[in-house]
């Protein structure tokens, strides 16, 4: 069976086009009752970025903390404080910051129209109702969530996303002006989020020439990005971000992204982060991503975290293997059918060991 899959209906790029969100959000504003929620990274509170937004009326500018991954029922309370202080529904959720404050903009648009928790709809297709309209504008690249179908979260029970065709943005804004100020260890971790999209797709089971296409040009921006000192860096890893989750969408991640979520689960390792302290162990599995990936951190002077894992319980390292082997896609896509022979419990908890 193939995989009949929407993508975003409307994409605006280039430097300044944040200063066309008020024209694009104006056919949404139907009546005098119609208003937008600004859903702001809090990084942004009292800079320029937030006084430029095209706020009018009664709309709010809510302001949201990532200092930890989006949680479900962080999304809830933001659901709950909305609904109690906005009579009417807004007309549009407006998402403007990194993968998670994207992903929470997105999590907001889907629960104002289908009830209970989020917690409720982690998983594929469970959503009834389409969203609220939602567009995003990503001040930092690499993750792709600005054009995947789902949300990554964080229940009481799992880490995973609320994937659905509602969840895609209805617009994105993709102005490269807005990832330049990002400090440069982030920029670096994010951007290789995106390099090892690249890389875990292509070198992939599930390959095919969508998703090779994508993930060759993802892949021949990244180097520009992280190997060259190009003059249009931003804009290359905007369009970068966006083409490995177009890559990605219609084949899989691997190993790397299995595993980081193993760290992501019992350690609350951010994803980008995460990635790469994964990717670096991963030499026999993806030997010249590797040592490329290698050669970015050296010529940016990254130094990755070291024995993340020597104080945990044997409980505890057993957790992370057991969320990292459920993940039963992406192993699959890595080494085939017979991963299981490949990426034994054994062989997992050997490399978290290193970690
Ligand atoms: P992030 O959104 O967590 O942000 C990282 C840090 O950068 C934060 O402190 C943020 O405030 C700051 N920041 C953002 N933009 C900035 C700017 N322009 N200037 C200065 N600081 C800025 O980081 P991320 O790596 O973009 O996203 C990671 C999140 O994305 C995780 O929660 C992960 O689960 C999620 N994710 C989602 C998908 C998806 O398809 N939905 C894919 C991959 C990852
Ligand atoms: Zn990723």
């Amino acid at each position: 069976m193939y995989r009949n899959f929407k993508i975003v209906p409307n994409i605006i790029f280039g430097r300044g086009c944040f200063n066309q969100l008020g024209d694009i959000l104006q056919p949404r504003r139907t009546s005098v009752d119609s208003t937008m929620v600004f859903v702001l990274d809090d990084v942004f509170k009292g800079k320029p970025l937030e006084g430029r937004l095209p706020v009018e009326g009664k709309d709010i500018i809510l302001h949201v903390n990532v200092d930890d991954e989006p949680k479900t029922q962080y999304i809830d309370q933001l659901v709950a404080q909305i609904q109690k202080t906005m009579p009417v529904k807004p007309s549009g959720i407006i998402g403007i910051g990194g993968g998670a404050t994207m992903d929470i903009a997105k999590a907001i648009s889907l629960l104002l129209n289908n009830p209970g928790s989020a917690a409720d709809y982690q998983g594929w297709d469970l959503i009834k109702n389409p969203a609220v309209y939602h567009a995003a504008v990503p001040t930092l690249s690499g993750t792709g969530a600005e054009i995947s179908r789902t949300t990554v979260l964080t229940g009481p029970e799992k880490k995973l996303g609320i994937n659905s065709d509602y969840t895609l943005y209805d617009q994105i804004v993709l102005d490269p002006e807005l990832i330049a100020g990002v400090p440069k260890e982030q920029w670096f971790y994010t951007g290789m989020d995106c390099y090892i999209h690249d890389i875990e797709s292509l070198e992939g089971t599930y390959l095919n020439e969508f998703s090779k296409a994508y993930g060759e040009k993802s892949l021949e921006l990244c180097r520009q990005v992280f190997l060259e000192d190009h003059p249009e860096k931003d804009d290359k890893l905007m369009m970068a971000s966006y083409f490995g989750g177009m890559s990605i969408a219609y084949s899989q991640v691997g190993a790397c992204h299995a595993l980081s979520y193993g760290l992501a689960f019992v350690l609350g390792t951010h994803h980008g982060i995460g990635c790469s302290i994964t990717f670096d162990y991963l030499e026999d599995v993806y030997p010249e991503g590797v040592r490329e990936f290698r050669r970015m951190m050296e010529k940016h002077d990254i130094t990755l975290p070291r024995n993340l894992t020597k104080d945990l319980t044997p409980e505890q390292m057993d957790t992370m293997a057991n969320v990292a082997l459920g993940l039963v896609p992406l192993w699959e896509n890595c080494f085939g059918k017979d991963w299981q022979d490949i990426m034994t419990k054994e062989r997992v908890l050997e490399l978290y060991r290193k970690m």
